[in-house]
């Protein structure tokens, strides 16, 4: 099933609204099996209806994004219906809760609501309850000998969502008629460059029979997505797991800090961060996650020297002879971390984010991760990540959490 979207609205073009439907609606239909073919986005206005008639006479399905409000750039009801040869005619109980709708919010209804009552005959209404526009679904019968459905949905996210759930999802299983959905999985890996994994795998997964392969880099990590028939996948995931289990944080799409998270309460461990260079960031992670509290048992932002002395206890020596940013320093900060905060893992970070402060042996993109545990083991790693500030406090923290994993696997 041959399935379009066909997002509107002007916004989406000059950049200042982010085209969030699409990866939305995308990932609802993957859920059922179903995959959005193509995706199209067209300013306000007469330009939906060229990109709908397009549409139409390619696809089996296509939703449309935006334009059912009450302006005269929301064009789409009258594109669809005109394409089509449909007469437009006000439906009572779209009309009755447009009515509701501004009653209930004590307001006089514009007359330029008034066609947001309007449905092209014989169309299914879809109810908006959070929203003055309904949606519309034109069933395939009706789009003049192109047997494609078509779905009207309203622009603003918290109409468009629960529309979308209630009213759009069954009509497309009904449509799909059975169809399967492929396994997916989506494993992520960190601690290796996007070339040489694939150098690793990509032939191995090539040859595995109804196998599609995803690769998608990000900033210190790579994800790799797996999907077709269940024994495609499962053979996928061996041979990848086989070359690289040990770089392999989650076998379930899950985040790192996600996945650290876990790890500590599975262990009844708690956790210490003392973080120069990433300024908190490791502890912000950290706390996105459900559950943290259980785990997480103080962070310090010790970004000057006299910090760390004074609230992790670095020496003042240390500092002058070996630099903010070394082996010693970050050693003793996570000490000092794992000792006053009675953790029993402690993890510690210094670096030089850039874009000055750099030094022939110690570059800017230079940091060092100390690792410290409650049984006396430590751990220093130096770490390489010249990017911008942004980008280099992720790769840091990212760094960072792998340390901990690695330190509590098994
Ligand atoms: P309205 O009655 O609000 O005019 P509408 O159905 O005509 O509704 P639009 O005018 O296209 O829809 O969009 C309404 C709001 O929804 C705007 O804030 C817009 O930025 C947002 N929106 C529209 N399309 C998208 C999209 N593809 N992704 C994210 N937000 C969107
Ligand atoms: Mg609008």
């Amino acid at each position: 099933m041959k399935i379009e979207l066909l997002n509107t609205g002007s916004e989406l073009l000059l950049g200042t609204t982010m085209n969030t439907h699409a990866a939305w609606i995308g990932g609802r239909l993957l859920q059922i099996g179903l995959r959005v073919s193509r995706q199209t986005t067209v300013p306000d206005g007469e330009p939906i209806r060229e990109a709908l008639a397009e549409a139409i006479a390619r696809a089996d399905v296509v939703i449309v994004t935006g334009g059912l409000g009450p302006t005269s750039d929301d064009l789409t009801r009258e594109a669809a219906a005109g394409l089509l040869g449909i007469e437009l005619i006000t439906d009572e109980a779209a009309l009755r809760s447009l009515e509701a709708f501004f009653a209930h919010r004590g307001r006089p209804m514009a007359d330029a609501n008034l066609k947001q009552a309007l449905v092209p005959v014989g169309a299914d209404v879809l109810p908006n309850p959070h929203g003055t526009a309904p949606g519309i679904y034109i069933p395939p019968r009706m789009t003049a000998g192109h047997g494609c459905a078509v779905f009207l949905l309203p622009g603003p996210p918290r109409e468009l969502q629960p529309m979308f759930h209630e009213e759009v999802m069954p009509r497309l299983r009904a449509l799909a008629g059975g169809t399967k959905p492929p396994e997916m999985k989506v494993l992520r890996f960190t601690g290796i460059g996007e070339s040489d994994f694939h150098q690793g795998v990509d032939a191995t997964l090539a040859a595995i029979p109804g196998l599609e392969v995803g690769y998608c880099a990000r900033i210190a990590e790579l994800d790799l997505r797996l999907i077709g028939p269940p024994q495609a996948v499962l053979a996928g995931t061996e041979a990848v797991l086989g070359a690289f289990r040990a770089r392999c944080f989650s076998e379930e799409g899950r985040d790192l800090e996600e996945t650290m998270v876990r790890m500590l309460a599975e262990r009844k461990f708690t956790l210490a961060t003392a973080e120069s260079c990433t300024g908190g960031m490791i502890a912000h992670r950290i706390t996105n996650v459900p559950g943290a509290s259980a785990v997480f048992a103080h962070g310090f932002v010790t970004y000057s020297n006299e910090a760390k002395t004074a609230l992790l206890g670095v020496p003042q020596d240390t500092l002058a002879s070996h630099g903010a940013v070394s082996a010693e320093v970050v050693r003793a900060m996570a000490a000092g971390a794992l000792r006053n905060a009675g953790a029993d893992i402690a993890v510690a970070v210094s670096g030089i984010a850039g874009p000055t402060g750099g030094s022939p042996d110690k570059p800017v993109g230079t940091a060092w991760i100390g690792l410290a545990t409650r049984d006396g083991h430590h751990h220093e790693t130096k770490v390489f990540q010249p990017r911008g500030r942004r980008d280099f406090k992720l790769a840091v923290s990212q760094a960072a959490l792998d340390e901990i994993r690695k330190t509590l696997s098994p």
